[in-house]
């Protein structure tokens, strides 16, 4: 079935389109113009569709400045400089807002401020149609501004993001941009249990002069087909041996995108503890656990700092970023930590004498608000961390208040993740009943999960990201990343995301979502797309019963250590 020609197709969906008569052709005529004294984001959306213009036609428009063109030529004006030229105005202030408007050899993109010309331009791109083999416009006022503040994706140190070059991080900034994503969280330090060749899983993304120890090589064996032999590949990341953080920052700022790095401790590190093992937790033998700080030593506050200023000095203030995300998540026992005992059950809480004076929520509570106190003199205006381990200690109240006190409440924020699909699940104490601290005045951001394990069962997550995202509006949540390493097969994910994360305002569910989605992937065909993608959804749909079972038959829940299983397991015998 052909789509109504009249359809307007955009995602996200802006928040209002007054449609006027027939279409804007866009000819060699056109110019593009931004004001001589536009800021550099409103110069780069010039260009920007100046380019997309040439990707689309072959041709590529000229980009002047205002003194270079009469008003009698056809323009497309480009910034807040010439919102005077705007029919209409927004009554909303949102940086992000704004308009475009498209009317007969005149167009306007002009934001509230240049973030907001910048998405103009993305809306501006995606309109762009052939008809009759001409490239046009329709002719149309958007008026348009975001829900959430923040909107983005926490892409993990793992497998994947490891290999990926600075090219491919800027691929995936514009994937985000054109989206209207702005925030790209990085884990570039986290720590994992045994998985693959009895190896803990480590990942450290940047390479730290002080502590030249810590580095994660890895090696992986696979097949080669070209060279019909198995190859063995070692590698350290590519950002750590490129050193190209810093790079992958200022190109963001070019899209409208915050780049903030993710720096884990306590729980999910191994890799620190054990290149220095003075700072470790040590168990009732008075060993170093390798998993852990000991956290009543003065060293190992010290040594975090030093990172943290390596890190700040060296990759955020130098592109004025002042964020940064200290996670401690999930401190607790696991198995899988002692590559010569994988079965063996490893603590995190360090037993020596004077840690053992004190309870875990103590030590825990100390050490979080020693950190945010360091972090905010150091200039940092938005310290997050994860929900768990503060919730399941049951600090989150005392943390409020005590963060109230020393006036550091709006610098911190909450993050609370969550990837399955039953909202009965948020009602307990890991999620404040619900509440994700809204009552006790925290910054609250909602984490659904984007797609992670591109190597096991292929997953859709539109339930839960849908679920978290209405939740977090309801909840007053400023900001929402997904969870993923990032992966173009989750494109039907990152989409969901953009979708409800700008608009939340129109009510919309997700079989309307989908439909939108066929209609804009795949055009003309989207009726047959419809139906394979709700087959698609029968099978990958988190947290059903079809994809949980069919998760288990890959070898990626084997790669764990099991407490009853000989390890490495056996597969798929087992
Ligand atoms: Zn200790």
């Amino acid at each position: 079935m052909e789509i109504d020609d009249t359809e307007v197709l955009i995602f996200p969906e802006p928040k209002e389109i007054i449609h006027k008569y027939g279409d804007e052709i866009i000819d060699k005529d056109y110019k593009i113009v931004y004001d001589y004294n536009a800021d550099p984001l409103e110069v780069e959306t010039a260009f920007g569709i100046a380019k997309r213009i040439e990707e689309l036609t072959k041709w590529r428009p000229q980009v002047l400045d205002n003194h270079k063109v009469s008003g009698r030529q056809k323009i497309i004006f480009v910034g807040m400089n010439f919102k005077h030229m705007l029919s209409t105005k927004l009554d909303i202030n949102d940086p992000e807002g704004y308009i475009l408007e498209i009317e007969e050899g005149k167009i306007v993109l002009s934001g509230n401020a240049p973030p907001g010309t910048f998405y103009a331009g993305e809306t501006f791109k995606q309109l762009l149609k052939f008809k009759k083999g001409r490239l046009s416009l329709p002719r149309l006022i958007v008026k348009d501004w975001p829900d959430y503040r923040y909107r983005g994706l926490y892409v993990e140190s793992k497998w994947g993001p490891d290999l990926m070059s600075l090219d491919d991080w800027k691929e995936l900034i514009d994937f985000m941009a054109s989206l209207k994503l702005n925030f790209l969280d990085i884990g570039v330090y986290g720590c994992w249990v045994i998985q693959y060749e009895n190896q803990i899983t480590e990942f450290l993304f940047l390479p730290l002069k002080n502590y030249p120890k810590l580095k994660t090589p890895k090696t992986i064996t696979y097949y080669s087909p070209m060279r019909k032999a198995w190859i063995k590949l070692s590698y350290l990341p590519r950002m750590f041996t490129e050193d190209f953080f810093s790079e992958v920052i200022a190109y963001g700022k070019k899209r409208n995108v915050i780049v903030r790095p993710a720096f884990n401790s306590l729980g999910h590190n191994t890799l620190i503890p054990r290149e220095y093992p003075e700072i470790s937790a040590i168990d009732e033998n008075g060993n170093p656990t390798y998993y852990g700080f000991c956290l009543t030593n003065p060293k190992t506050l010290e040594t975090m700092f030093k990172i943290y200023d390596e890190i700040i000095d060296r990759y955020l203030k130098p592109n004025n970023i002042d964020f940064f995300h200290i996670e401690l998540d999930e401190v607790y026992a696991l198995r899988g930590i002692d590559p010569k005992d994988p079965k063996r059950i490893v603590d995190p809480w360090c037993k020596c004498i004077e840690c053992s004076k004190r309870t875990k929520e103590d030590l825990f509570f100390e050490y979080v608000m020693k950190i945010v106190r360091y972090l905010s003199e150091k200039g940092i205006n938005k310290i997050c961390m994860w929900n768990d381990q503060i919730t399941r200690m049951n600090l989150l109240e005392k943390f409020a208040t005590q963060l109230k006190e020393e006036n550091l409440i709006n610098k911190v924020v909450i993050e609370w993740w969550y990837y399955g699909p039953d909202e009965k699940d948020l009602e307990s104490n890991i999620f404040d009943f619900g509440n994700f601290g809204s009552k006790l005045g925290l910054n609250r951001w909602v984490i659904p999960m984007g797609g992670y394990y591109f190597w096991w069962m292929y997953q859709s997550l539109l339930k839960n990201i849908y679920l978290m995202l209405r939740k977090g509006f309801e909840k007053g949540a400023e900001g929402v990343l997904t969870y993923c390493t990032f992966d173009h097969s989750f494109h039907r994910n990152y989409f969901c995301l953009s979708e409800f994360s700008w608009n939340q305002s129109k009510k919309r569910d997700l079989n309307q979502f989908n439909e939108k989605y066929a209609k804009f992937v795949f055009g003309d065909e989207y009726e047959k797309a419809l139906k394979a993608l709700e087959a698609l959804e029968t099978l990958s749909s988190a947290g059903d019963e079809v994809n949980s079972f069919l998760s288990t038959l890959f070898y990626y829940p084997y790669s764990y250590v099991h407490p009853d299983k000989i390890y490495p397991r056996s597969y798929p015998q087992e």
